[in-house]
């Protein structure tokens, strides 16, 4: 299995920095409106419009102040002339100190130097007006003197510095600069909105990024999920059509990922699940190769625009990377895919096709025996409708019990004693009456979980059976029942056999179950366990078909089996291969080394016996012997046979025996 890691998905960290912009930018345009404020302000002519404003008004009053002394002049005596001057040097001192206390003003320095004149001015005439009437005409022409050098030099200053002194520009000034920072102002409150909402809008699209995320991907492995295959698939075959491309489905599901759940946890299949998404993670490519993970162990790769070979080439690599072993968390894992493809437009118009045709194709390589990949044919469809028919002719038949077992003894061959019985299951067709032999039914039962009954089924009758035979048969005389290895996979099989056990009152010694070496080449832990657990109540273990399989014998060693049946293809033409005469003299010295039974099956020929006895194996079983026969045969057998010791070498079992 190629590279198995961690995926995960990053999230893009985009709020700070683009808080962080959204500031900058309100800060340079801030700046910007601050800079430009000054620019229209130091763009227009500057003339202390205030002091000049000011400067104005006391022209006028010292003008008015000079022409009160001159009236006073022509009427020294008269008590209006007095109020008059009184009145306007009043106004005048008003006047100069509102313009002299103004700090706001740029300094005139001309207008400046006048002030202290007009002051000492305004003093002298409130002395002239303290000393009352008449009036001093000297002192009032003196007086008239002063002011109209006074007014003339403020006319000479007003002429030279307020010429274009205009209120309406001052004042319009004094606004602009208001509306300058009321807009300053204004601004500063939009870009913080801005802020505001570049914040507000981003944290949106980030939950909806998220919202997308988790509509569209699998939380467990990251990829893309159901309902993102709902939503596009139309969208890519049209994608393709257009393209006049084709599209490849494959649809993918683990093998025995139950058996990695419920051997290793959850935990440990939630990794296996994750190592599988990276390698199919490895396989995408933006555009035209798409990994959607469907549920619980269902993949599916979609391919666009790929021509067979290459096509192919895909189909390979998902076959050879997903079927292996994975190291996960420390334990060995196996892991196996079995894979089923479906093209447009070859097999299939509409992508419910595809999917319908690519399904048929996983079915028909799970069928097959698993880990393979399968290419859709119509000839397909044809093989699956037998199975599924098949199926429902099993499940029928359990329910209807039209199953029963016949049984075939074993023999010690040092004695001839009859010493056992395997049972084996037979189909009784209702109608016909025909009988069909396990070989035409066990595979499909055990393809689909129909083997688990079945397997029920069998220990029960046996066990009855056994349990009925106590009393006739000889005292070691063990019933030995097969059983599936998929039986062996949860505890469901074992807590039937203790309580089978208990209702039919068999002691354990008297049972024998019959296992395969696909029991240890799967590795599986639970069934271990079970074996353990069936062990442990006294129940034996006999390896069957010994041989026959791939299996290292390191499982001899670490686990206690009690029996060792040697595969009945060492037995045929044996007296002629003396190969085969030297495996099985092997197979028994292994035997004995071990300290297991050893039982030779499909003895047809007395020479096969001859040599099996020489050999000295411990049993045997075969047609020599006997055929698998009914129950009421045996136990015809052994009412007949009780009591009686028979010869070796006698084993042939008779009705008249
Ligand atoms: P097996 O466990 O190896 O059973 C022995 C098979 O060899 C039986 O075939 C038996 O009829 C046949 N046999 C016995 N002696 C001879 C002989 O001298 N020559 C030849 N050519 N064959 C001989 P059967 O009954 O057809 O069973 C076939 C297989 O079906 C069994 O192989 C076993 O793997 C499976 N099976 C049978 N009954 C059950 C059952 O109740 N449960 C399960 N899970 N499997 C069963
Ligand atoms: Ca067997
Ligand atoms: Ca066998």
């Amino acid at each position: 299995m190629a590279r198995f890691g961690k995926t995960g998905w990053r999230v893009p960290v985009t709020y700070g920095t683009a808080i962080a912009a959204a500031v900058a930018c309100s800060g340079i345009l801030i700046t910007m409106l601050f800079l430009s404020i000054s620019k229209i302000e130091s763009s227009l002519p500057r003339f202390g419009f205030f002091a000049i404003r000011e400067f104005h008004i006391a022209i006028r009053d010292v003008t008015h102040l000079r022409d009160m002394v001159s009236l006073a002049q022509a009427a020294p005596t008269s008590a209006a002339s007095l109020d008059q001057l009184l009145a306007a040097n009043d106004l005048v001192y008003v006047r100069f100190e509102r313009v002299d206390g103004s700090g706001t003003s740029r300094e005139i320095p001309a207008y400046a130097a006048i002030v202290p004149r007009v002051n000492d001015s305004v003093t002298r005439i409130d002395a002239l007006i303290a000393a009352g009437l008449p009036l001093d005409a000297d002192r009032l022409k003196e007086m008239g003197l002063e002011l109209d050098q006074i007014v003339a030099r403020m006319n000479d200053e007003y002429y030279k510095f307020g010429e274009q002194v205009n209120a309406d520009l001052y004042a319009s000034e004094i606004s602009l600069n208001r509306f300058n920072y009321q807009i300053a102002f204004a601004l500063a409150i939009l870009s913080l909105l801005a802020i505001g909402t570049a914040v507000l809008l981003i944290g949106r699209r980030e939950t909806i990024k998220k919202l997308e995320f988790l509509a569209w991907r699998d939380a467990t492995t990251g990829l893309k999920n159901r309902a993102w295959m709902s939503a596009n698939r139309d969208d890519l075959l049209d994608q393709a059509k257009l393209a006049g491309k084709q599209l490849h489905l494959y649809l993918i599901d683990l093998d025995h990922f139950k058996n990695v759940n419920d051997t290793f946890g959850h935990h440990v299949g939630d990794l296996l699940l994750k190592a599988v998404a990276e390698i199919l993670q490895l396989i995408e490519r933006p555009g035209d190769v798409f990994a959607v993970r469907l549920g619980g162990d269902e993949f599916a790769i979609i391919e666009i625009g790929v021509a067979h070979s290459a096509e192919k080439a895909l189909g390979n690599r998902l076959r050879e990377q997903l079927n292996g072993f994975a190291e996960l968390e420390g334990h060995q894992v196996r892991v196996g895919a079995s894979i089923g493809m479906a093209s447009f437009p070859e097999h299939g118009a509409d992508i419910s096709t595809l999917m319908r045709n690519a399904d048929s194709a996983l079915y028909a390589a799970k069928a097959q025996g698993r880990a393979d990949l399968v290419t859709f044919s119509p000839a397909i469809l044809s093989q699956i409708d037998v199975q599924l028919g098949e199926e429902a002719a099993i499940k029928r038949a359990l329910n209807c019990d039209e199953f029963f077992l016949v049984w075939q003894p074993q023999f010690e061959l040092a004695t001839g004693r009859m010493t056992g019985a395997e049972a084996l299951v037979r189909w009784r067709d209702p109608i016909s009456g025909a009988i069909r032999p396990p070989m035409t039914f066990i595979p499909t039962a055990e393809r689909s979980d129909l083997i688990l009954e079945l397997d029920k089924l069998v220990l029960s009758k046996a066990c009855r059976q056994a349990a009925q035979w106590l009393p006739i048969c000889p005292e070691d005389f063990v019933c030995s029942v097969n059983v599936s290895g998929k039986s062996l996979q949860n505890d469901v099989y074992f807590t039937h056999l203790v309580e089978v056990l208990r209702q039919t009152a068999l002691p354990a010694s008297r049972l024998q179950l019959e296992i395969t070496e696909g029991v240890f080449v799967q590795n599986s832990r639970s069934a271990l366990r079970i074996l353990t657990a069936i062990r442990n109540i006294g129940v034996s273990l006999a390896l069957d078909d010994f041989g026959s399989g791939y299996a290292s014998f390191g499982y001899l060693a670490d686990f206690n089996l009690d029996q060792l049946k040697i595969d009945r293809s060492f037995l045929s033409d044996l007296a002629s291969s003396p190969k085969k005469q030297n495996v099985v003299r092997g197979i028994i010295a292994l035997a004995n080394s071990l300290s297991l039974t050893v039982v030779a099956e499909g003895v047809e020929n007395e020479a096969q016996l001859d040599f099996l006895i020489a050999e000295q194996c411990h049993r045997a079983q075969g047609f020599f012997m006997s055929k698998p026969i009914e129950e009421t045969v045996l136990t015809n057998h052994m009412i007949a046979r009780s009591g009686r010791t028979r010869s070796a070498g006698k084993f042939k079992l008779s009705l008249s025996a």
